[in-house]
C-alpha cells in the first residue's frame, strides 16, 4: 500500500542563510525543520525543532523568500 503525502506550501516556510559560529561555513537551511540541522563542514547544530518551531542556533544571514 502506498501513502501519499500532500505537503502543502505553508506561508511561514521560507529558507534562511545562516553562518555556523564556529567555522563561519555559509549555509542555506530550511526555516521550518522538522529535524536537526547540522553544519555541513564540521556538524555543529546549527538549527533544531522546538514544538513546530525552529530554534536557529547560527547567525542569520538572509531569509529567502
Ligand atoms: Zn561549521
Amino acid at each position: 500500500m502506498v501513502i501519499l503525502q500532500m505537503s502543502k506550501g505553508e506561508p511561514s516556510s521560507k529558507f534562511i542563510k545562516v553562518r555556523c559560529p564556529k567555522c563561519k561555513n555559509e549555509q542555506i537551511i530550511f526555516g521550518k525543520t522538522a529535524s536537526v540541522v547540522k553544519c555541513l563542514v564540521c556538524e555543529k547544530v546549527l538549527a533544531e525543532p522546538t514544538g513546530g518551531k525552529t530554534r536557529v542556533k547560527a547567525r542569520v544571514l538572509e531569509v529567502l523568500e
